[in-house]
Formats: structure tokens, C-alpha cells, sequence
């Protein structure tokens, strides 16, 4: 835990999240600035700063299976939906501790911009 990290506190409940599932692992909670009518970030609750740092295939395998959980509570599973990490500058990570977007509910386009 990093104790002025963003999402450490949102995991913390410290900071107000729009809270959406959680486990012992895992946190996901819609984005303030959505992107899409569903844009939810899941986190794990330990923190990693970048998928560079990452390390533990569990971890970062959460993420991915909390999305397809979450796409499915979200009616999304069958029209389809995007999971995307960004790492680093040229992928504009504004957040450094690892995150999984989640984001559907439009059709979008690719490649990404
Ligand atoms: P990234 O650019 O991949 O690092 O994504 C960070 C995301 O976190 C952005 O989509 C932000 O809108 C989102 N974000 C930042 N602060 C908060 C917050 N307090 N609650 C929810 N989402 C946030
Ligand atoms: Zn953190």
C-alpha cells in the first residue's frame, strides 16, 4: 500500500469510489471520467505501479477475470466490450497504480488513438 496513492485510498475506502464489485483481491469502481456509457477501473488491491513493475501472473489475471464479471453484471458480455492497460507516457498512464479499464456499451473503433 502506498499511502498518497489515489487508488490505494479508493481501495482503503479513504476516497469515495462508485464502487461496482470487490473481492479480497480486487476493486472496481466506475470511472470519473467516463469514456464510454460503462467505463469501470479494476484495480488489485496491492499496488503496483505499471504493468512494468508487475510481477505475480495471479494478480494481473484478476483484473482481467473481474472485467469479464463485471461485463456480464453490466449486460455486456455478449455485444462485447474493450479491457485496455495503459502503461506509461506514450500510452498516457495518469494513474500509477496498475489498472485495468473496462469500457463498453458503443461501438468502438480500432486501431485505438
Ligand atoms: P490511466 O490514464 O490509464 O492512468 O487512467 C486513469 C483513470 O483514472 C482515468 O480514466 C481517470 O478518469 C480515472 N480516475 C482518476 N481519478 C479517479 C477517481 N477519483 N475516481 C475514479 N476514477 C478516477
Ligand atoms: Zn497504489
Amino acid at each position: 500500500m502506498a499511502d498518497d496513492c489515489l487508488f490505494c485510498r479508493i481501495a482503503r475506502d479513504e476516497i469515495p469510489a462508485k464502487i461496482v464489485a470487490s473481492d479480497e483481491h480486487v476493486v472496481a469502481f466506475r470511472d470519473i471520467n467516463p469514456q464510454a456509457p460503462t467505463h469501470v477501473v479494476i484495480i488489485p488491491r496491492a499496488h503496483i505501479p505499471s504493468l512494468n513493475e508487475a510481477d505475480d501472473a495471479a494478480t494481473i489475471g484478476r483484473l482481467s477475470l473481474m472485467a469479464a464479471k463485471v461485463a456480464r453484471m453490466e449486460g455486456l458480455a455478449e455485444r462485447g466490450y474493450r479491457t485496455v492497460v495503459n502503461t506509461n507516457a506514450d500510452a498516457a498512464q495518469t494513474v500509477f497504480h496498475v489498472h485495468l479499464h473496462l469500457l463498453g456499451g458503443r461501438a468502438m473503433g480500432w486501431p485505438p488513438g
